[in-house]
């Protein structure tokens, strides 16, 4: 990279060697130096978007020498969907000095096709306004968290993102004696109307309405999409009107689809004073006024300050709290059993139980995992732990009177297992149930709720202690998914599905779940992977070295108990890896899987 020296623009080239005039190319030179130990390409640019100075692997990236970029503008190197942003960003820099991480897609002409990057700008007035961009292709953490508080389409932030750094502005500037205000937007026809342009126009015009939206918002990046088919929101200066919004949005929408008649737009204006609130309480209130606008879609919408969003919020987790304890106290819940299964020889281990709400239920809470969170969320989920536990074992009772003993794990909430309460409850409840206790599994999930990870561990040494066996749920899907292993010794490790997913796209995914398991046997502990879909995802698991399976392909969760009766037998269609790998002539192998029904 340091190869091509950078020529300080308008300097003369000195004739003679000028020591003073060497020093300060050899400083300049170090400067560059310094700032390429974080970036693959630098430019310089004036106000007018023209390159002044560029540097770096530009041949290599986007196709052009730095020479040949310098005088171009900088514009043509953007990819055409990600111009609004660009100028968004010209715009707004000198406000703003410094931006950092923006996602832009360039022009590769080395690549023929566009090439994401990320762009940090700095603007220095006292160098004629000009402004100094430092180009990285590299992901890092931290651009990956930004990618992941904004919406991919339109570039603005994400609803929860938004809301907390929103929130965050609206307290500062209070304490400055400003107000700011939150104005909501909603345009019905929009989704239709994207929905009739092809997908590149679609993006075009997301994108435009993001990069607008931004303009017009506080420091140029406090705008948000509530969803990404009508309904966005922005945090603005008093001097921004609803009306110019709506107005100019409208336009975009009916140059991109001339066919269309102009689109209807609601819009919201909120008063962001937030009073007493403390300054989580505001964020979720803003959180939640976010959520029921583009719940409703403008419409019949009618929180006009944050403090009343507050005030429906609370009405309405306390409603809920009522009727999670209705679910409690009146059992209005099944459970569903899925299979574990050993993929080496398709014999049924286990059956995991789930909840699932009954119709009466199911209405307050859309699936058992907002149900589950919002038990976790309130505290009222050991209630529901115990009750769930104490479920099962009836089951367990029940079968062995009729001489069956399957094996089934029930989940409890990292959460319960920080209440000494609950764990007394829970140790009571199982020793009380000696001839079954066997075959009980406690599935941990939510393991980072533990408050004290010693404690949890006692109580889970203390029942294996007696027969029952312990797993971890979720494991790769966290933090410090591998600091529990040293705290907890369990029995099974549960690989999240959404990891098992992911380590199937690339070898350094499956190098990883490999040592995964290896980790886990040298422990002592079995594996299980989830979300096996497919025969695939099953053959790759078995081949990482991973023992059970547990998804669709084995079988789905299923509220008939007599599911249970597969416990330690084969499942009728899925032969086993080494069965299924004897079938040398293909047709016949082929055949075999063809028989299996879903
Ligand atoms: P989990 O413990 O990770 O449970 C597995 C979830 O993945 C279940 O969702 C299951 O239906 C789903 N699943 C299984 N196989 C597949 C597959 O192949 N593909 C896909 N896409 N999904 C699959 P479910 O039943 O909606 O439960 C959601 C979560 O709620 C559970 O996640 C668990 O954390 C929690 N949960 C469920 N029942 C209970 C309970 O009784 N107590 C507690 N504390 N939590 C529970
Ligand atoms: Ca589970
Ligand atoms: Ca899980």
């Amino acid at each position: 990279m340091t190869q091509h020296v950078p020529q300080p623009m308008p300097v003369e080239t000195p004739v003679t060697i000028n020591p003073v005039v060497e020093s300060i190319k050899r400083e300049r030179d170090r400067f560059v130096a310094f700032a390429f130990a974080a970036a693959d390409m630098l430019m310089e640019i004036d106000q007018h978007g023209v390159i002044l100075f560029a540097d770096g692997a530009t041949s290599g990236l986007l196709g052009i020498a730095p020479s040949s970029l310098s005088g171009q503008s900088f514009h043509e190197i953007i990819h055409e969907l990600d111009r609004p942003v660009m100028d968004n960003l010209l715009q707004t820099i000198a406000k703003k000095q410094r931006v950092d991480n923006i996602p832009m897609a360039f022009q590769s002409k080395t690549l023929g096709t566009m090439l994401q990057m990320s762009v940090s700008a700095f603007y220095y007035g006292k160098l004629d306004h000009h402004v100094f961009l430092s180009i990285s292709s590299r992901i890092n953490s931290k651009e990956h968290e930004d990618l992941r508080d904004r919406d991919a389409k339109t570039g603005t932030l994400n609803k929860t993102a938004f809301a907390e750094q929103a929130n965050t502005k609206i307290l500062e500037a209070e304490k400055r004696g400003e107000k700011l205000e939150l104005t909501l937007v909603d345009f019905p026809e929009l989704e239709a109307i994207l929905k009739s342009l092809s997908a590149e126009q679609a993006t075009k015009l997301l994108k435009e309405i993001g990069a607008y939206l931004q303009s017009k918002s506080l420091d140029g990046d406090l705008a948000a999409t509530l969803d990404e088919k009508s309904s966005f929101g922005l945090l603005h200066t008093p001097d921004v009107t609803s009306k110019e919004i709506i107005s100019t949005i409208q336009t975009m929408v009916s140059h991109a689809a001339p066919d269309h008649n102009k689109i209807s737009g609601h819009s919201q204006t909120i008063k962001t004073a937030p009073g007493v609130l403390t300054k989580q309480d505001s964020a979720n209130a803003l959180l939640y006024t976010l959520n029921k606008y583009a719940e409703s879609h403008g419409e019949g919408f009618s929180i006009d300050s944050i403090g009343a969003g507050y005030q429906s919020m609370l009405d309405e987790t306390v409603t809920r709290m009522s009727n999670f304890r209705d679910v409690v106290t009146q059992e209005m819940f099944d459970i569903a059993y899925q299979p574990i299964v050993d993929i080496k020889s398709g014999i049924v281990h286990h059956y995991e139980c789930l909840v699932r709400l009954k119709d009466e239920a199911n209405h307050n809470f859309s699936n058992p995992y907002h149900f589950i969170n919002f038990g976790e969320t309130s505290g009222l989920i050991n209630d529901f732990d115990l009750l769930m536990t104490q479920k099962t074992i009836a089951v367990l009772l029940e079968a062995k009177k009729q001489g069956k003993r399957p094996l089934v794990s029930v989940n409890v909430s990292g959460r319960s297992l920080s209440s000494v309460l609950f764990m007394d409850s829970m140790r009571r409840l199982i020793q009380a149930e000696p001839s079954i206790r066997k075959q009980l599994i406690l599935e941990i999930t939510e393991s980072a709720k533990i408050a004290d990870l010693k404690v949890a561990n006692a109580f889970v040494q203390e029942l294996r202690r007696d027969g029952t066996l312990v797993c971890l749920d979720d494991f790769g899907s966290g933090e410090s998914s591998f600091d529990y292993l040293r705290s907890l010794q369990v029995d099974f490790i549960k690989i999240d599905g959404s990891y098992v997913k992911e380590s199937m796209q690339n070898q350094q995914g499956r190098d990883m779940l490999r040592a995964m398991a290896g980790l886990c046997r040298s422990l002592n502990m079995v594996t299980i992977g989830e979300m096996v879909e497919d025969e695939k995802c099953a053959v790759f698991l078995w081949e990482s070295g991973v023992k059970f399976g547990q998804g669709y392909f084995f079988g789905k969760p299923n509220t008939d108990e007599s599911s249970l009766e597969l416990c330690s037998k084969l499942l009728p269609h899925y032969p086993g890896i080494l069965r299924a790998k004897r079938f040398k002539n293909e047709e016949i192998e082929r055949a075999w899987w063809s028989r299996r029904g879903d």
